[in-house]
């Protein structure tokens, strides 16, 4: 599909919230700066809202694929709320189907070509990843204080980053010492 701006994937969103490095959470779609330093070049800054929307969504839908309970970042929507609002923002894509044949002598060409606000195309990334075969494979990250889900690798990867392994070993070569 021709949207002409790059896919997103919907890790660029729910990774907007990570650990401060102080035992809190940092969020990097708190202030319009923020958004717009994170958001593709010409976003409409008013569409913060909504992105902030399909990140709750996309983030209860991770919760839950994961088994993760998070009630610091993620309080308070069911499955089926959160299906709700990703597909309210979902259907705001508009797709334009066009049968070309120039030439009679060649197959016939079809054409899709679509509009979508970021929102529509965050929530369609998201509704693509999890429809698909690796949404098995989609982690939350178990680290102390880590809020971040990611895509374990072929190996027996547990944690998202190797900062977050570093800081569990230490938590439990802490917990074993005392
Ligand atoms: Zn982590």
């Amino acid at each position: 599909m021709e949207t002409g701006i790059a896919e997103l994937s919907p890790f660029d969103l729910t990774g907007t919230v990570h650990h401060d490095g102080h035992g809190g959470v940092a969020d990097e779609l708190a202030t319009i700066s923020g958004f717009l330093t994170w958001a593709p070049p010409g976003t409409a800054e008013d569409l913060r809202d909504d992105v902030i929307d399909v990140r709750r969504a996309v983030r209860a839908l991770f919760a839950y694929a994961t088994g993760r309970e998070d009630s610091r970042t993620d309080p308070g929507l069911s499955r089926e709320e959160a299906l709700a609002l990703l597909n309210h923002y979902a259907g705001r894509e508009r797709v334009t189907v066009r049968l070309d044949w120039p030439d009679p002598g060649t197959p016939p060409l079809l054409r899709l070509t679509g509009t979508a606000d970021l929102p529509a195309r965050l929530a369609r990334s998201a509704a693509e990843f999890l429809s698909g075969p690796l949404r098995e494979r989609l982690r939350a990250c178990p680290a102390p204080r880590c809020v971040r889900y990611f895509v374990q690798d072929h190996g027996r990867q547990t944690y998202c980053k190797t900062s977050c392994a570093n800081r569990a070993r230490a938590a439990r070569h802490y917990a074993r010492n005392r």
